[in-house]
């Protein structure tokens, strides 16, 4: 089965989950006998997991994880309540902030009533640093390279009997505050490249581009301080919510901002405890705790912030201040129950950063037009205080990607990992700017079968029913 050049002659892709959407992500690489999955997430919108259908009569020999958010890590317990002693593997960063998420969602899951599997036990978790090679199975090794995305965040590069496949996982190929590594890819027989940006490629350049969204973050904090209102930025835990204390802490610090009261609020704090540990960002995270007051629940984010009287105390309070709160969708927590308050309040703001998703209720305030309504739960609200979004992103610019296309010579991409509009463009200006070429980027239910050291593939149904909604 093997060629001059010691490659299998095929390998196989196929995608559980993620490859038409940003969400479960889940993809096997295999040679018809041996499989590694890459990343096992869940679907933001209803912790929808991947289709493991095809996993069935397969030798999986071990799942590598890119990074801690959930769309690449959250359906891992139930994959390993069916595979007990399957190996994980991921950086050491990403270990230690994916427990506390998983933690989390288990527990959330359970005072919904809904059923959920364990958490995967840590004797099957093992890490590995940046450019640590590693062996997997005879001929199957695989090195984590920085992504740049979130701390901890790795692409992963595979080799198969002396075939390279890079697997980009979520990559931000320029500087933030918090991250900002990314390694440049070198040379790769195929490519699975994240799209999440895909369409956008007529925006400025992402660096010129996000400093002067922060800037313009920051002038519009003052401006609201200014007329004594609040300000509340509902974040996810990890990535976003880290960058956008930094940048206020950092404003203060250089006077830009005026020092008000600055409130942490929900999960984030365990994350920073976690990744403050880490010498890479220990100074930056001391400069946050400078300028941030902490609130954590002791039963999570989810908890009743209700219950907390310290929480109560700062909500209630007309005074200017700023709030940093989970979750970023708005649905539930302490983010939806400051707003609540905030709405009402014309001289103060809610400012949203990075994704929001159709399906979350962050997405329709960000929507709205002034003074419209907002439901939460059973109630209905005006939103009287302003609303504004900026882009703090912490995905590529799709012309980064295609520039390391370039520079990886690949024979052939797969794009994943993005809405249809932008898998489309980075197909579509892919091809025109890279020509030994071949691009796929609608793989939703399908097994892609490629010869390495050319690019050719055959296209067939992949097994099993896919799940209903995505
Ligand atoms: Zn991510
Ligand atoms: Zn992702």
């Amino acid at each position: 089965m093997t060629d001059q050049a010691g490659a299998k002659k095929f390998l196989e892709f196929l995608p559980l989950g993620g490859a038409d959407e940003v969400g479960r992500s889940c993809y096997l690489v295999g040679d018809g006998e041996r499989y590694v999955m890459l990343d096992c997430g869940t679907s933001p919108k209803k912790d929808q997991i991947p289709n493991f259908e095809p996993l069935k009569g397969k030798k999986l020999l071990a799942v590598l994880i890119t990074h801690s958010h959930r769309d690449h890590i959250g359906a891992l317990p139930w994959l390993l309540e069916k595979n007990k002693n399957l190996k994980i593997f991921s950086t050491p960063l990403t270990k230690e902030l994916s427990y506390i998420i998983l933690k989390d969602a288990v527990r959330v899951r359970r005072r919904r009533g809904e059923p959920s599997p364990p958490l995967p036990p840590e004797n099957v978790w093992e890490t590995r640093e940046y450019g640590e090679a590693f062996q997997i199975d005879d001929g199957i090794s695989a090195v984590f390279r920085d992504a740049g995305h979130i701390p901890g965040s790795a692409q992963i590069v595979l080799n198969w009997d002396g075939a390279t496949i890079l697997y980009t996982g979520d990559i931000c190929t320029f500087d933030t505050r918090m991250g900002g590594n990314f390694e440049k890819w070198e040379e790769a027989d195929v490519v699975i490249s994240e799209s999440t940006y895909g369409a956008e490629f007529s925006r400025p350049d992402a660096t010129t581009s996000i400093i002067s969204a922060e800037n313009s973050l920051i002038e519009e904090m003052k401006n609201v301080l200014q007329q004594k209102g609040r300000i509340l930025i509902p974040v996810f835990a990890t990535g976003r919510a880290q960058e956008i204390m930094y940048v206020i802490a950092s404003a203060m610090r250089e006077g830009k901002l005026p020092r008000v009261p600055c409130y942490s609020i929900g999960m984030m704090n365990h994350m920073l405890d976690v990744i403050g540990k880490d010498p890479a960002y220990r100074e930056k995270v001391a400069t946050i705790w400078e300028c941030f007051t902490r609130i954590d629940f002791p039963r999570g984010v989810d908890a009743n912030p209700e219950a907390d009287e310290r929480f109560r105390k700062i909500r209630d309070s007309k005074k200017p201040s700023i709030f940093v709160a989970t979750p970023g969708t708005l649905q539930e927590g302490a983010s939806s129950n400051l707003a609540i308050k905030i709405f009402d309040e014309k001289r103060s703001a809610i400012f949203i950063v990075g994704y929001q998703d159709e399906d979350w209720p962050g997405w329709h305030l960000w929507k709205m037009e002034e003074g419209g309504k907002f439901r939460i739960g059973e109630s209905e609200l005006t939103v009287k205080c302003r609303v504004k979004k900026f882009e703090i992103r912490g995905h590529a610019h799709p012309k980064h990607i295609i520039e390391n296309i370039k520079r990886a010579r690949p024979k052939l991409v797969l794009f994943v990992h993005g809405d249809p509009k932008a898998r489309h463009q980075m197909h579509r200006y892919s091809r025109l700017e890279i020509k030994k070429c071949r691009f796929l980027s609608h793989l939703g239910e399908t097994r892609v079968r490629f010869k390495v050291r050319t690019g050719k593939y055959d296209l067939s149904p992949l097994p099993g029913a896919p799940p209903t909604e995505s």
